[in-house]
């Protein structure tokens, strides 16, 4: 199967995909790519403001934040990004699921949705 590697946007994380998962994703996502994490967790920024009664914000919008989260996140020495990522996405999570329940919770099996044809870059 042809595979390229492309960087996600927001964290850094490359990963191997086929052309026409990245050609997707870059549609959904404004042109920039962002991997299964990322893309989790910018559907959950829109999710949380939507949540908090604030006006919806857009895809951009929440790639913008999440970006930001995701570079001020703080990088434990000997660590690998993935790591890194894996644990800041928990931290929002987590504080997700801390917050008061405003909205129905995210149908079950959402999860597994964000790149569910990506070859990940772990042992590369
Ligand atoms: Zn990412």
């Amino acid at each position: 199967m042809e595979v390229e590697a492309v960087r996600c946007e927001c964290c850094g994380f490359t990963e191997e995909c086929t052309p026409e998962y990245i050609a997707a994703v870059r549609a959904e996502y404004m042109g920039r790519w962002v991997c299964g994490l990322c893309a989790e967790a910018v559907g959950d920024e829109i999710r949380r403001a939507g949540a908090r009664g604030q006006r919806a914000i857009t895809t951009a919008e929440a790639l913008d934040r999440h970006g930001a989260f995701a570079r001020e996140a703080p990088r434990a020495p000997g660590k690998k990004a993935s790591e890194e990522l894996v644990a800041a996405v928990s931290r929002l999570l987590r504080r997700c699921l801390d917050s008061p329940p405003a909205s129905p919770a995210a149908p079950q099996g959402r999860k597994v949705a964000a790149g569910p044809r990506c070859t990940d870059a772990e042992d590369a």
